[in-house]
């Protein structure tokens, strides 16, 4: 609390406040960050950025993404409390900067780095882009369809199916606590990024949905990289179906649009998705965007 008025009364005694930092004041009102076991040593922790999972059993611990790197302290600060034992594997599920900034805190901590060969492969083109490869740690261990490994009575497993919300997410399962990680994947009801600077597709991301649908089960426990509503960031097989039909009703729009003869800006300036009730969030062009232009380059 004295932390939080130290920042508030810091931030509004530097003056005029501008838009940037009235966001900055609204960050530091916020209450710290979310540390919450699900069941079997499995947990979320949630603070800025995508959605992290964490493993603390008998024989060391696992974390699936790192956010930025001050969340990534906070959440190996609060790994230390419950357990001495080393952190064996950091599983990033994509090379997005809310989910890999935070490895850099993990270093000479994790023991490993772990992803699919295509993240590894976009977290460095984008460091070369970004000009702060110095402010990454990147995966030593790589793997292109599945991977699994033992720790302790837990079984992580990841899985790829293809190109989705980029070209190297993958699901990261434990096994025992039957908790998937899904990565962006899944925007809980919430307008999804598309980046299809690094090999997103829309079609793909139906069938990659579909396929995690056929892989876990009713009593799966799912953790989301977003939910428009913070405490909807852990969920259940059906809001996977939830998001399939999100990506497909998307699809419908568009081709039909396309077909009808409706140019960019018309298609662009939808407000909504014909049968997409429960999407919200103010990042809709960037679904119509991605899907147009897979539908039409
Ligand atoms: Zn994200
Ligand atoms: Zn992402």
């Amino acid at each position: 609390m004295q932390r939080r008025q130290f920042l508030t009364s810091s931030l509004l005694s530097a003056g005029a406040l501008s838009l940037a930092n009235q966001k900055s004041l609204a960050w530091a009102l916020q209450p710290g960050y979310k540390f919450k076991p699900l069941r079997n040593n499995v947990g979320i922790f949630a603070e800025q950025g995508g959605t992290i999972a964490w493993l603390v059993n008998k024989e060391g611990i696992a974390v699936v993404d790192a956010e930025f790197p001050a969340p990534a302290e906070h959440l190996i600060a609060e790994l230390k409390k419950q357990s001495d034992k080393p952190i064996q594997w950091l599983i990033n599920t994509h090379h997005h900067g809310d989910h890999t900034s935070g490895n850099i805190s993990f270093k000479g901590i994790a023991q490993h780095v772990a992803s699919h060969a295509n993240s590894l492969a976009n977290q460095k083109s984008t460091a070369a882009k970004q000009n702060n490869d110095d402010k990454q740690l990147y995966p030593d261990t790589t793997f292109t369809t599945e991977w699994k490994v033992k720790l302790g009575d837990e079984r992580i497993h990841a899985y790829y199916w293809g190109a989705g919300h980029t070209n190297g997410d993958s699901m990261i399962h434990f096994e025992n606590a039957n908790i998937v990680h899904t990565g962006d994947l899944v925007f809980n009801r919430r307008y999804p990024f598309v980046d299809r600077t690094t090999g997103a597709s829309v079609q793909s991301w139906v069938n990659v949905l579909q396929k995690a649908q056929k892989q876990f089960n009713k009593d799966t426990l799912f953790v989301f990289g977003h939910a428009f509503d913070p405490e909807k960031v852990t969920g259940s097989m059906a809001d996977l179906a939830a998001m399939q039909n999100y990506m497909e009703r998307l699809i419908d729009f568009v081709k039909s649009s396309i077909k009808a003869g409706k140019s960019k800006d018309e298609i662009l300036a939808a407000t909504s998705i014909p049968g997409v009730t429960e999407w919200q969030g103010d990042g809709i062009k960037r679904s119509l965007t991605a899907a147009y232009e897979e539908f039409t380059m």
